[in-house]
């Protein structure tokens, strides 16, 4: 089942590279395995996944240790800053950062570890109550303000857009997100190349790719359904 959905994923960013006239190489596929166990997600690596999404820094480490080393692991969710030790050293990136004191214990961390940490700034871009984030008005300066700390290369922006039924409603906000990291890339800020955008889920990402997205996030598209324990 895995492989169907893969194959099906794989198609349409295929297919949505070809709408808007892009290369394919320029969009990547993180499978988004939060909640799924360690079998589905070596299944996904046995078709050619190389890059998990994970969401909590606990589930996270677990299957990092579990899964083989030449998996990119990335951190989607919402991080608190006494976890950021955990995973500096075995993220290839950080999608998350949304406010600087974050950043700093990100720098101070990567300092520490003697490693460089790559991360995106998230952005509130349809400016929802419910969403972490920046809004975008605040983002050009968190990203001048990340950049200037040591460990630390920002190198771009990140969004959760809006759930929706209709997915062609989130195009205005993929473009948005497109257009403040184009905004901001023109500034030339030391240490900034706003060349990722993360955007685009299992409902929307051909849409986000048609909008620019270098990292589409895909979980359901992949695993199917996510189960959570009832409380
Ligand atoms: C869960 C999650 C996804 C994947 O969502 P699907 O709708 O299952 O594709 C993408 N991004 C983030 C930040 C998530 O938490």
């Amino acid at each position: 089942m895995i492989k169907d959905n893969l194959d099906y994923v794989y198609q349409n960013i295929e297919d949505a590279c070809k709408n808007a006239g892009r290369c394919r190489e320029e969009v990547s596929l993180i499978a988004v395995s939060k909640t799924k166990p360690v079998s589905r997600l070596m299944e996904a690596y046995g078709y050619g996944c190389r890059e998990f999404g994970e969401n909590k820094v606990q589930e996270l480490l677990d299957k990092y240790d579990a899964m083989p080393k030449d998996v990119k692991w990335h951190m989607i969710g919402h991080l608190q800053r006494n976890k950021v030790k955990y995973i500096v050293d075995k993220v290839a990136l950080i999608h998350s950062v949304d406010s600087l004191k974050l950043a700093e214990e990100i720098s101070r961390e990567a300092i520490k570890k003697q490693v460089e940490v790559s991360i995106l700034i998230e952005v509130n871009i349809a400016d929802e109550d419910t969403k972490f984030g920046v809004k975008a008005k605040d983002a050009e300066q968190l990203v001048r303000d990340a950049a200037s700390l040591p460990g630390i290369h920002v190198k771009g922006l990140m969004s959760i857009a809006p759930y929706t039924m209709n997915p062609e409603e989130n195009r205005q906000y993929f473009a948005k997100l497109k257009q403040l990291s184009v905004d901001i890339n023109q500034k030339n800020i030391d240490n900034v190349n706003m060349n990722v955008l993360s955007m685009g889920m299992t409902g929307d990402y051909m849409i986000a790719i048609e909008e620019g997205a270098s990292f589409v996030r895909v979980g359901t598209g992949i695993f199917g359904e996510r189960q959570y324990p009832v409380k």
